[in-house]
């Protein structure tokens, strides 16, 4: 485990969204984020979850309780140019249910 899975681990653990229908912050396209976006708002690490998912450059589901659109909207307003990842398994779909 590096760095990075360590600090990600610190607070993942955390969320409202542990124990929750995973699917529910992998909405379909064009359906609702209403439900994610609600039990973001109940998380006490909703701050470091946006910020990593800011940060990360993570590009599928409701994270900290933004959309990625709206969290692209963050990158672009502070600046933040994200360096191309390596392919993972990530990027063909959305991250394991485990990240969230
Ligand atoms: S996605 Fe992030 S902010 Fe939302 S509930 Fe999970 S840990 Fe909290």
């Amino acid at each position: 485990m590096d760095i990075h899975d360590r600090e990600l681990n610190s607070w993942k653990k955390k969320g409202a969204c542990v124990g929750v229908d995973q699917d529910i912050f992998f909405p379909e396209r064009g359906a609702s984020t209403r439900l994610a976006k609600a039990v973001c708002r109940s998380c006490e690490v909703q701050e470091e979850c946006l910020e990593y998912a800011v940060n990360n450059g993570e590009k599928f589901g409701i994270w900290g309780g933004l959309s990625e659109r709206e969290r692209r909207a963050i990158r672009k307003k502070r600046g933040i140019v994200l360096k191309k990842k390596p392919y993972t398994k990530f990027a063909m779909g959305r991250p394991p249910k485990d990240l969230h």
